[in-house]
């Protein structure tokens, strides 16, 4: 069987710096330095030296007291406007009281102290704050972006990330450390505060959080670029599969892999098979809550002749970028399993979690499975039946079978055949039900694969050619 198809998720942690973003926000006013375009003005870091030495601030007229106490001493206040820093940075760096937040808050200690120093009025304002280089300005601008993209969409949490450039992010810590006051907020964690704090004036209901968000929204501090990730739900539940010629996962087309729009060996469905258990199941959720695509993870698999019943095989359905997150339960699970009655059928739904995926994954359970198969001549029956009750409580040597030799590593694995019961003759088939360990080849454990598993049902009847019919997973006993 193909493997899962590959997620298609795109990384927004990790947005294009092409050029077309630098185009695009070069009005916002950064002076970054963008490699390999013309109209680039390259900035030299200065070195540590070159920064105490004040050149950068020459334009202020003035000498600046590089020995300034930090903040909240009225001089380290008094230095971070020197320097041109701006409401924002003042606010969060000057360690007062205000009776504002925010920019407004910068306003009163800007105006304060300029009541205490009149030359503070004079003093020309650089273009950007050496701070933050005037990214809180944008709050609102990224507030509307982010509207933009999730209004439509529903979700009650949201993660926010930030991505700023690294040498900004180190300037802002440098200044800070020394002229700030003791325990001022970082420039990112306020910067993130302050979108939330807006974002909150327009949306209701919303909550921040640090960890499982229904929406991921990362910022570029850059480009302003705002990327939202829509995060997955997901659904467990159990399916018992009824009908064969089912595979359990979307299968694409072997001549056109599913690519494009299709083949004709396909009818343009880009399917291998039309039907899958993944799409029986997942496309009434899709569609329910209008999202993007589906992924479906098993707690192992059947093959696709094989029928899986009892109380069926637990699964995890993810639901990629869904519009909706809600949706009644009960009810989709009615109308599935009326979809797709006397193949695919579903119990046990309920939402789910990324942690479960990785328990379903991972379980090995022991299973049950019904097994027909038909010789040329049928030994002697009390023969046969007792052959066949012999092999409970064997431990089975099993070489990788040839037919997935080809994708796994050959090598000789152990299982324990639990119990074998209902065993029965009629003409040349017989029939019989087995509890084994999981992990074993249960269709060479009757054929034997030509002797690559020991003992067998071929051997123990004496080496007869005994060819599997049908099997059924019976039950697979987990929880
Ligand atoms: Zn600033
Ligand atoms: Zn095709």
């Amino acid at each position: 069987m193909p493997d899962e198809p590959k997620s298609n998720d795109s990384n927004p942690g990790n947005p294009d710096s092409d050029e077309d973003d630098w185009s695009t926000y070069a009005s916002a006013g950064y002076a970054y330095s963008v490699v390999d375009t013309d109209e680039a003005t390259e900035i030299v870091e200065p070195s540590e030296d070159e920064w105490f030495d004040g050149d950068d601030f020459e334009f202020q007229g003035s000498v600046i007291n590089w020995d300034a106490p930090p903040c909240p001493a009225p001089l380290g206040i008094e230095h971070l406007i020197r320097i041109g820093s701006c409401d924002h940075c003042l606010q969060r760096l000057a360690g007062r009281r205000t009776a504002a937040q925010g920019a407004a808050g910068g306003a009163e200690i800007r105006s304060e102290a300029r009541a205490r120093n009149s030359e503070l009025e004079s003093l020309d304002k650089p273009d950007l704050c050496p701070l933050c280089e005037d990214l809180f300005d944008d709050v609102e601008n990224i507030v509307i972006r982010i509207i933009d993209q999730t209004g439509e969409v529903d979700h009650s949490s949201i993660q926010l990330g930030i991505h700023m450039p690294k040498d900004l992010v180190e300037e802002e810590d440098r200044i800070r450390t020394r002229h700030g006051s003791p325990g001022s907020q970082p420039m990112k964690s306020a910067f993130v505060d302050a979108i939330q704090e807006v974002l909150l004036t327009h949306v209701n209901e919303v909550q921040f959080v640090k960890e499982k968000p229904d929406l991921m929204i990362l910022i570029d501090g850059l480009t302003l670029r705002v990327s939202v990730d829509v995060r997955p739900v997901f659904l467990f539940g159990r399916y018992l599969k009824l009908e064969r010629g089912i595979p359990q996962t979307r299968w694409p087309c072997r001549a056109c892999r599913g690519r494009g729009d299709g083949c004709e060996s396909c009818s343009e469905t880009g399917l291998q098979y039309l039907d899958s258990v993944q799409d029986l199941i997942g496309e009434p959720l899709r569609i329910a809550l209008d999202a993007e695509d589906t992924s479906f993870h098993g707690m192992g698999r059947e093959d696709i002749d094989v029928r899986c019943l009892g109380r069926g095989r637990p699964f995890v359905m993810e639901i990629k970028r869904p519009q909706r997150r809600r949706t009644d339960l009960e009810e989709i699970q009615k109308a599935i399993n009326l979809k797709a009655k006397d193949r695919v059928e579903i119990n046990s739904l309920r939402w789910s979690d990324r942690a479960e995926v990785r328990r379903v994954k991972e379980t090995r359970s022991e299973k049950s499975y019904t097994i027909r198969f038909r010789v040329e001549e049928m030994p002697e029956e009390d023969f046969v039946i007792e052959s066949i009750l012999g092999l409970s409580g064997v431990k089975l040597a099993q070489e990788t079978p040839k037919r997935v030799s080809h994708r796994r590593a050959a090598k000789t694995r152990y299982r324990t055949v639990n119990s074998v019961s209902d065993v029965f003759v009629e003409g040349d088939e017989a029939q019989f039900t087995l509890q084994c360990e999981a992990g074993t080849y249960v269709k060479e454990l009757v054929h034997s694969d030509e002797g690559r598993t020991i003992p067998s049902i071929s051997s123990v009847l004496g080496g007869l050619d005994c060819e599997v019919l049908w099997l059924d997973v019976q039950e697979i006993h987990s929880e």
